[in-house]
């Protein structure tokens, strides 16, 4: 013989309707916990599930505490997103996203104040932070079982120094300062060390201006010429052109350095693409020793090669 609800049938209505409500809040969690579990999460991304999932728990904590509603049938299953939403944003991994994030907007301002050794450290810690997401995700197709001990291992460390870089929040949203005085820096690894040494002689080679396009030359301080309109020629190589050109019947001095040169309000655009595969991204710098170092410094690919070039409207 079926149990007698003891409850009043329009109470058992109301719980019902009270549970599909839990139901609807639980079904709306899991995209938005499936932000954490993405190793390209932004900032804004992981600011957003992080607000959002709280938010949910608390009314399904309210709807929770509500008459027949915790013992309803259904409740478990819906709780189930719920709990898993929690553990998501409680997990170590999301804690990475957080890092990786403060450290993708530090490098940026580190970058923007010529700070090579802060660019170098910072691009590192985002970069080993979403390493160490992506190696958290579960994922069955490929026999992934989260972290290996090793793995943990390494997000003890990594958490550790990216504290010493002022980057881990303090539980509020809000982060310790980031380290400013030199007197603050930590030691760094020596290949970090390296990197930010080899990134300064970058900029300074790149202080003389874009790079001669003639492969066997490679001279700074080139200029955009007329009829090879793909190249930017030195002084050197724009008379080499000149006279290769006379020979196969140009006329005379039709290479020239641009009448009035590059604009001051020129944009400055630098391609960065695969020499031996697919794919391309590029980046608009505002004066031409920034487009040669980014052109020298960003390594998208493994084989980048680059082209700059500047687009027919200036900035506005
Ligand atoms: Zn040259």
């Amino acid at each position: 013989m079926p149990q007698i609800s003891t409850l009043r049938p329009s109470t058992t209505a109301e719980t019902d309707r009270q549970v599909l409500r839990l139901y609807a809040l639980a079904r709306r969690v899991p995209p938005i916990a499936g932000i954490l579990a993405h190793p390209g999460a932004t900032g804004d991304g992981v600011a957003y599930a992080s607000t959002r999932i709280p938010r949910a728990l608390s009314a399904a904590r309210r709807l929770l505490a509500l008459p027949g509603v915790a013992e309803h049938e259904e409740t478990p299953y819906a709780m189930s997103f719920l709990k898993a939403a929690e553990s998501q944003l409680n997990a170590p991994s999301t804690t990475l996203l957080r890092i990786a994030a403060a450290a993708q907007e530090a490098a940026t301002r580190a970058d923007a104040a010529d700070d090579d050794l802060r660019v170098v450290v910072f691009r590192d810690i985002e970069e080993r932070c979403r390493y160490l997401v992506e190696a958290a995700v579960v994922t069955p197709v490929y026999g992934r079982q989260g972290w290996s001990t090793r793995d943990h291992a390494a997000n003890d460390s990594l958490q550790q120094w990216a504290a010493h870089w002022g980057l881990v929040g303090r539980g509020d949203g809000s982060r310790s300062a980031l380290l400013l005085s030199t007197e603050q820096v930590p030691t760094v690894p020596a290949e970090l060390s390296r990197r930010a040494a080899e990134r300064a002689a970058a900029r300074a080679r790149c202080a003389a201006g874009i790079r001669c396009t003639e492969r066997t030359c490679l001279a700074y301080g080139a200029v955009k010429v007329t009829f090879l309109v793909d190249s930017w020629l030195c002084a050197g190589c724009i008379r080499a052109a000149n006279t290769r050109l006379a020979t196969e019947g140009h006329v005379r001095d039709i290479v020239q350095p641009v009448p009035g040169g590059t604009p001051d309000r020129a944009r400055y655009i630098v391609r960065l693409y695969n020499a031996t595969g697919k794919g391309s991204r590029t980046v608009e710098c505002s004066n031409p020793q920034r487009a040669q170092f980014i052109a020298e410094t960003e390594r998208p690919f493994n084989n980048t090669d680059y082209t700059i070039w500047i687009p027919a409207e200036p900035r506005s």
